[in-house]
């Protein structure tokens, strides 16, 4: 059985130190061994920005796409081969400003897969502007006397699409984190994920202290119902969207494959998509 190291390679990760991306890579290699997968069974589909590079940084079959298209991308992979276990991942500007019709679109399909998006609430490959998941009066280059736009309530949104599994986590609580992915991973359909994730270099708001400050855990609200939408989304209300733990699961509604008639009988079509421990080692050798 594969244990964290064997998702663990040699590429060395150029975020910044302190950077909360690095905690979300070690929670995707703790949670897929602790799922029980090996690396050639796990697919990392990323967008652009800091955070798409996570798919060079784990040991297991990864795809870097262009901005905003990762959900398209994940979706196309689980489709053609569905005994991947695939995660797809990106920054709050690739999934909720250019990528978003794609967020709302998956959410509603239901395909069996993991979206973890890396919420900096920033824009920080391109040097710091505001995104989507910005706060009202947010400064940066983009807008130095503040940003006049409302914060999209991501999860507020997902529940009103129709999700099936919502959760949050902040990348300073590692247990919490490592046991969602795991929970979105064994659930049969879409999970999204969203990840405070705080950008040292360029958000001097929303930092590792703000977010200490500022974060209701879901354990602690008195009564939580996680399979209870209406009750979630008044949480979220009442919370601004700050708090962290599985938001919303729904067991019941089938996933997207579920309702093709013998997808699951049906065969590989394909002898090259079987998933074979031996081609992946070979193929991971070349690139290190
Ligand atoms: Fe992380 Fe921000 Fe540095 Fe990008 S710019 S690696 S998000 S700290
Ligand atoms: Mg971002």
């Amino acid at each position: 059985m594969a244990t964290v190291k064997d998702f663990r390679n040699k590429v060395k990760p150029n975020w910044c130190p302190g950077c909360g991306d690095f905690s979300i890579q070690a929670a995707i290699q703790r949670a897929a061994a602790n799922v029980g997968l090996e690396p050639h069974e796990l697919a990392l589909i990323t967008g652009i920005g800091c955070s798409g590079r996570i798919s060079g940084y784990i040991n297991a079959y990864g795809f870097h796409g262009v901005h905003g298209r990762v959900l398209p991308l994940a979706q196309g992979v689980k489709m053609a081969n569905r005994d991947l276990t695939v995660v797809a991942s990106g920054g709050d500007g690739d999934g909720f400003a250019i990528g978003m019709g794609h967020t709302i679109h998956s959410i509603r399909r239901n395909i069996d897969m993991t979206y973890i998006v890396m919420d900096n609430q920033i824009y920080g490959l391109t040097k710091g502007q505001t995104s989507p998941r910005s706060d009202a009066g947010f400064k940066t280059k983009s807008t130095p006397d503040g940003s006049i736009e409302a914060s999209l309530n991501a999860m507020e949104t997902a529940l009103t699409a129709g999700a099936t599994f919502v959760a949050q986590s902040f990348s300073s609580d590692l247990k919490e984190l490592t046991s969602l992915i795991e929970q979105g991973m064994n659930h049969n359909g879409f999970s999204l994920i969203n990840v405070f994730s705080p950008c040292v270099t360029f958000n001097k708001v929303n930092t590792y202290d703000w977010f200490k400050e500022n974060l209701t855990k879901l354990s602690d609200v008195e009564d939580y119902d996680h399979t209870d939408r209406n009750k979630a989304m008044q949480t979220l209300m009442e919370h601004n969207g700050l708090v962290t733990g599985l938001i919303y699961h729904d067991e019941e509604t089938p996933s997207y494959q579920d309702k093709i008639p013998g997808y699951k009988s049906t065969p590989l079509s394909d002898d090259n998509l079987e998933l074979d421990r031996e081609k992946f080692e070979r193929l991971a050798s070349e690139f290190m």
